[in-house]
């Protein structure tokens, strides 16, 4: 598993003055690098100073026009969704394999571009691209449909086809996990896919496309159309010709990209939305082991994680001991340059971001919740903030409902088990869970209880390739990693006929 793998190379040391120049800023459509139609591009920004890095060609309707176009053509026409699932997955492997290669300049890509631990890119981030690229390169030959005993002298059979072009739209937050999250599996499934990367982080998208070429994926198979959501997102999911959207985003952004399938061509759509996830910590659990699991559910990406632990719900007997490990650990964290080996914190993503989450904290403020540590910005430059402990908070406040995405978390207390599961449910999400205890009983009726796509026992932000994710209620459907997310860019047929050569009546 990720963690595992964590674990073993957790030690090694990076040099981080040494950031490789940007080779590829245009986009990438039937496997060349182009200018935009319009010819316009955006800026690249550095959260680490709120400076440019590169300007990056803007695609717009046109250019999503284009990209389907070649997707479309590569589909029908080309080689791709006709190979046998293990030349494609040999394909794919031997993309896992230049990734790998180049590991150290594409994490330097998510880390500039996205204030990302480039340690944490390079341990975590890239190996999970070439993780799910193996996973559904071993998962392109077992594709298959099942035998159909029918009634009235029939037989028949199931396939199972690549649904066709997908579209996918992607948020900024892991740059690399969420571009292979979609493209790996659909890609698997023989299907051909255009992506928009979030505009926030365009440059590893672009890589990765320049890196498929390499590994002989067709051209036209893999097209990457930078731009804003408003315009080449919504491009994509209004289009008449695209056959499916993978997103993975706001609730908010989801909703529009549902109604624009609904009134285009009815595509169907997976999404995978926001949370506000719930961490119940008992009374019997260890208090060190305890204060870790929730600290890294907590803070992991600076908070800027769907499946953050951003309510933690800690049991009356062991609350201020919990809280004070919290703070302790809050207060030691090291904030600043994502490429010092030292740092455990880098920048928010971008100024949006960064105003949002101060803007959470000053309402948190105001609504009556106690700050314990961290409330502040920090620096003259860039966005990066403290990490932020909330306690007093009340279940029906702002920054307890609201998804924040950054470093802020809201501690509550509880007395037993059935408050526990009734507020940690008191949500409109659905994403994820966790729950510490030693006791059996309780962590099997807390999973089994609480609403969420996933449940952590004793454990938090744990992901294997295995193991599908996806939201309840508001945060979304459909899952991503697992077979199941194999199995969104396929679709049934089923084939009949008659068992005997015989006319059928
Ligand atoms: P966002 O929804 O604003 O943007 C996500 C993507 O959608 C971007 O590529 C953006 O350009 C595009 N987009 C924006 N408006 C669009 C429109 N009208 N039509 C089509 N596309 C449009 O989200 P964000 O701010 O980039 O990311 C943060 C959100 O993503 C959080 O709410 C977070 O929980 C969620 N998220 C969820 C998961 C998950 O797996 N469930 C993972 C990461 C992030």
């Amino acid at each position: 598993s990720l963690n595992e793998y964590l674990q073993t190379n957790s030690h090694s040391s990076e040099s981080f003055a040494n950031i490789p120049p940007i080779k590829f800023t245009k986009l990438f459509i039937n496997g060349n690098f182009v200018d935009s139609v319009s010819g316009k591009t955006f800026e690249a920004i550095d959260p680490r100073t709120g400076e440019a890095i590169t300007r990056v060609s803007k695609g717009d309707k046109e250019d999503v026009d284009l990209a389907v176009k070649a997707a479309r053509f590569a589909f029908d026409n080309g080689p791709w969704p006709r190979l046998s699932g293990s030349e494609r997955g040999r394909i794919l492997m031997k993309l896992a394999d230049l990734i790998e290669e180049n590991i150290e300049e594409i994490a330097s890509l998510d880390a500039i571009n996205g204030g990302k631990l480039f340690s944490h890119c390079k341990l975590i981030d890239i190996p999970a691209a070439s993780m799910a690229l193996r996973y559904y390169a071993g998962a392109a030959d077992k594709i298959h449909g099942t035998v159909l005993k029918l009634s009235k002298g029939l037989q028949g059979y199931t396939l199972r086809e690549p649904i066709g072009v997908v579209g996918a739209i992607i948020p900024w937050n892991f740059p690399t996990i969420m571009f292979f999250m979609k493209v790996a599996p659909a890609l698997a499934a023989g299907c051909t896919i255009v992506v928009k990367p979030a505009e926030q982080t365009p440059l590893s998208a672009l890589y990765y496309a320049h890196l498929a070429k390499l590994a002989g994926v067709p051209d036209g198979v893999l097209n990457v159309v930078n731009g804003y959501g408003e315009t080449a997102g919504a491009a994509i999911s209004s289009h008449m010709d695209i056959d499916k959207v993978s997103f993975t985003g706001s609730t908010e952004v989801g909703r529009k990209i549902m109604v624009a399938a609904a009134t285009s061509n009815l595509k169907p759509v997976s999404l995978e939305l926001g949370g506000k996830s719930p961490l119940l910590i008992f009374d019997d659990a260890d208090v060190d082991e305890a204060a870790n699991i929730a600290f890294n559910g907590m803070f992991f990406n600076k908070g800027e994680i769907c499946v953050a632990s951003s309510r933690v719900y800690v049991q009356e007997g062991i609350y201020d001991k919990i809280v004070d490990k919290l703070v302790e650990k809050a207060k030691a964290l090291v904030v600043g340059d994502p490429f010092d080996p030292q740092v455990n914190q880098g920048p928010q993503a971008d100024k949006k971001q960064f105003e949002k989450i101060l803007s959470y904290i000053e309402l948190g403020k105001r609504e009556g919740a106690t700050l314990l540590t961290g409330g502040k910005h920090i620096g003259q430059k860039g966005y990066y903030i403290q990490p932020t402990i909330f306690a007093d908070v009340k279940d029906d406040m702002i920054i307890a409902k609201n998804e924040i995405f950054g470093p802020v978390v809201s501690l509550m207390k509880f007395k037993t088990m059935e408050e526990g599961i009734k507020r940690a449910n008191n949500t409109t999400y659905g994403l994820a869970a966790g729950v510490i205890t030693k006791d059996l009983n309780v962590a099997n009726t807390v999973s089994r209880s609480v609403r969420a796509g996933v449940v952590w026992i004793n454990c938090y932000t744990v992901f294997d390739m295995d193991c599908p994710y996806g939201g309840y209620k508001m945060s979304g459907f459909g899952r991503d990693y697992g077979l199941d997310a194999l199995n969104q860019f396929l679709q049934i047929k089923s084939v009949v006929t008659p068992i005997h050569d015989s006319p059928w009546h």
